[in-house]
């Protein structure tokens, strides 16, 4: 692999907690109600940084969506997903917006998150929808 080019964030960054790519802003989030299998997780406006996996159907908490792995471009590690597409109505506000899993990633304070222990049904998901 060559040398990627990687665009730099400025503000409250969230970057990837093995390499230090940015990925996105606190302005960025558009809810932090979020779940996944090891914890929290944000829906985020958008991500940057990031290559995408294969589509897949998933079955989350609030439904059926059309989904893609997201990976870190610097080191190729899972950080989340993104939603291509939401088959149920009111799940549709989350199409093109991007879920970063909370302990994949550093916050602007530098801050780590250790996942939770709590179990989660299925994959992820849900919202206050
Ligand atoms: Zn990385």
């Amino acid at each position: 692999m060559g040398r990627l080019f990687v665009i730099s964030l400025e503000g409250n960054i969230y970057s990837c907690k093995h390499c230090q790519t940015h990925f996105a802003i606190a302005d960025d989030i558009i809810s932090k109600s979020f779940h996944c299998r090891h914890g929290k997780a944000y829906l985020f406006e958008k991500v940057v940084n990031v290559t995408i996996g294969d589509k897949e159907e998933r079955m989350m908490i609030t439904g059926m969506h059309t989904v893609v792995d997201i990976f870190c471009v610097g080191c190729g590690s899972i950080v989340g997903w993104k939603y291509e597409a939401a088959h149920e109505k009111n799940q549709k506000y989350k199409e093109g917006k991007f879920i970063l899993e909370r302990f994949k990633v550093l916050g602007p304070d530098g801050s780590d998150y250790l996942g939770s222990q709590e179990a989660h049904v299925g994959g992820s998901d849900a919202d206050d929808a």
